[in-house]
């Protein structure tokens, strides 16, 4: 069965004035849905059809030739996991286990967000991702290129910020740092995030939710 674009968990204004109803018109409803559009063309009559996206990322990782379908299956999943990162009553502070995780790790949630702020807008050169994920049983901040995603690191990403021109060009044009603010101060979604954390033994529900 073909891969479907998600719907996103929020209303296409809901994210105003930090993320507009512009940007998410064409990053999910035209970006976004390319790379599922994409991906189902490239793997239509393949034994991939049945496929969950996270085991096409998987098995297309590294491979010569495969790059084109790991690009669309990569940003499929990464685009999906982004939407639940976000969230209008976003911002503030991470609670329980993720917060002493994050003091563990980083020092304090200020240094969390410096380190993510400095990945965001000086590790990512052209088109990337900014990441939280935990690796071997730590937090880490990690930028990715293009489409290259921690799922095909045995990385488990607890949040993520896109960092392709199209995901802040409208609202903040070349004004990156702006951008991060937006996302660290009102948008990020650290409920989702702790989650994430509760359930890295698992898929989590992003990851299931990407792969359904
Ligand atoms: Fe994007």
């Amino acid at each position: 069965m073909a891969f479907e674009l998600p719907d996103l968990p929020f209303k296409r204004d809901a994210l105003e004035p930090h993320m507009s109803k512009t940007t998410l018109e064409y990053h999910h409803g035209k970006h976004h849905k390319a790379y599922i559009d994409k991906l189902n063309e490239a793997i239509e009559g393949t034994p991939r059809e049945t496929w969950s996206l996270e085991r096409i990322v998987a098995d297309a990782a590294g491979k010569s030739g495969e790059e084109f379908v790991f690009n669309q299956a990569g940003q499929a999943w990464n685009h999906s996991f982004f939407w639940s990162c976000l969230s209008p009553d976003g911002g503030g502070a991470p609670d329980g286990e993720l917060s002493e995780w994050i003091e563990r790790d980083f020092g304090s949630l200020d240094d969390f967000r410096k380190a993510f702020r400095k990945a965001a807008t000086k590790k990512v050169f052209g088109s990337g991702w900014t990441w939280l994920v935990v690796e071997d049983g730590r937090l880490a901040v990690v930028s990715t290129s293009d489409a290259d995603t921690p799922i095909a690191h045995g990385q488990v990403p607890l949040l993520t910020l896109d960092m392709w021109e199209h995901a802040y060009y409208l609202d903040y044009k070349n004004d990156k740092g702006s951008f991060v603010d937006a996302y660290l101060g009102d948008l990020v979604n650290w409920a989702f995030a702790a989650e994430n954390l509760a359930n890295q033994e698992d898929e989590g529900p992003a990851r299931r939710r990407a792969a359904s």
